[in-house]
């Protein structure tokens, strides 16, 4: 990937606010983190008719649901109508593997075998887990007639054996139908308070806040008569409400000033927010590396170094934090060094672009599978705090480099990810236009009955 960093405002208190911001809401975000990876993985599995249009059209549509349709008939024409009492359902036990389901069903060991080589869906029952359930049905000659397992909440893998007697297996994506709603609302408390009330779920308040974040000090820079309002996805099964989705399209008002957010999905499926014009919302780096860590000492070129008690040039940040505590890489890039290097202990050094390398030092371990020349995402964990090299306590040290030139990472001007690629942006606003004019519609609403601005809580 190349990147093209460019300059943007700094942003001193940013690591301040997002720790705080993010320490007030522990709990949903370990919640929300836990969730959103799957989320955005299983929006690719989706069948096609009800993928978002920046994902629809990036297939051949014909051909995606010419084959859907394939598959359903087919077994709608082959499959005999399952009789109750056909049907075993098993329940995994803990430790429980398809092999030891088989036996206790009287099928062998060589046919769970077979079933796991069918394809790489059949694959995955080879890690079951605990709670995880089965359909079986047995042929009268006592053979695996048929088998079916929901893979996630959209795909169910069906295992049949078909006229000439070979087991084969079909996945089947169920329609999951997208329904955008929308919610909005005043702050006259904190957004957390203030968007619950507004109807908004744990998980679209963790959006909303990290959409914006990086502009938006949700805890310090609030006043009363901010607004905001969020445009969002509602999945439907069966007709039935699954869960919310993601944010399309959201604004939000803080002291007057406007940001608005417009959802891109890419090739691969991954989720990242611009605005109406196309820009990052993002900056290409992450203040601090780590949550729910104190600053035990800051960037100072004359220190008195603890250990060698030598004045010597402090050129990074000490994050205090518990061993084992994660460690994320700040931007996307590539392990340019990943070892053990005197007084930094195991340490890894990133280099993102050209310009700019990050390190990491006085890890505990390194995460597995890391090696020089991986890829890393922004918020990736590539380690974790630790005590190595010349430290007296579990720390991370983590520089900023530009150029070779190290910079203060709590102070540094940090540059702006990556825009959208001029060439989609018309596209992308013409499919949101929907969106933008649903946005346009409640921010007039809201200004008809804006109160006037005085800081929220009484503070100044
Ligand atoms: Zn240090």
């Amino acid at each position: 990937m190349r990147l093209d960093y460019s300059p943007a405002d700094p942003a001193v208190r940013r690591s301040a606010r997002r720790s705080v911001l993010i320490a007030s809401l522990c709990v949903v975000l370990l919640v929300a983190v836990a969730t959103r990876e799957g989320i955005a993985k299983r929006q690719s599995s989706l069948t096609e008719g009800s993928l978002p249009p920046e994902i629809a059209t990036a297939f051949d549509a014909d051909s995606e649901s010419a084959f859907a349709e394939t598959v359903q008939s087919a077994l709608a024409d082959t499959l005999p109508a399952p009789q109750a009492s056909d049907w075993v359902t098993i329940e995994v036990a803990r430790g429980q593997t398809l092999s030891d389901i088989f036996e206790s069903q009287g099928l062998g060991y060589s046919e769970a075998v077979a079933v796991t080589r069918l394809s790489s869906d059949t694959a995955r029952l080879k890690s079951l887990r605990t709670g995880d359930k089965l359909l079986l049905r047995k042929n009268p000659e006592d053979k695996l007639e048929e088998l079916r397992f929901e893979l996630d909440e959209s795909n169910t893998l069906h295992v049949r054996r078909n006229a000439d007697g070979d087991l084969e297996a079909i996945t089947i994506a169920a329609t999951i139908e997208r329904r955008q709603a929308q919610a909005a609302g005043f702050i006259e408390n904190s957004l957390f308070l203030d968007g619950q009330r507004a109807g908004l779920s744990n998980r679209l308040l963790m959006q909303l806040a990290e959409i914006f974040g990086y502009d938006i000090d949700f805890a310090l820079d609030l006043r009363v008569g901010d607004r905001f309002a969020v445009i969002y996805e509602e999945l439907y099964k069966n007709g039935e409400k699954l869960r919310d989705g993601d944010i399309v399209a959201a604004e939000f008002v803080n002291r007057g000033r406007s940001f608005r957010a417009m959802r891109y999905i890419d090739a691969d499926g991954n989720i990242a927010y611009y605005t109406p014009e196309g820009e990052s919302l993002r900056k290409a780096f992450l203040r601090s590396p780590v949550d729910f860590a104190r600053v035990s000492s800051g960037f100072n070129l004359r220190r008195r170094h603890p250990i060698l008690n030598t004045i010597r040039a402090h050129k990074g940040v000490d994050y205090a934090a518990s061993t084992g505590t994660p460690i994320k890489a700040t931007g996307d890039g590539r392990v340019e060094f990943i070892g053990v290097k005197g007084g930094y202990g195991r340490v890894v050094i990133l280099r993102h672009g050209s310009q700019y390398t990050t390190l990491y030092a006085h890890m505990s371990r390194f995460r597995p599978g890391l090696k020089i020349g991986s890829r890393v995402k922004q918020g990736q964990v590539i380690g974790y705090v630790g005590a190595s090299g010349l430290a007296t306590a579990p720390h991370l040290h983590y520089e900023f480099r530009i150029n070779g030139v190290h910079k203060n990472p709590m102070t540094v001007a940090l540059p702006k990810a990556n825009p959208l690629p001029r060439s989609v942006v018309a596209r992308w606003r013409a499919e949101h236009a929907y969106a933008l004019a649903q946005l346009d519609a409640i921010s007039e609403r809201q200004l008809a009955q804006t109160p006037s601005g005085s800081p929220v809580g009484g503070s100044p």
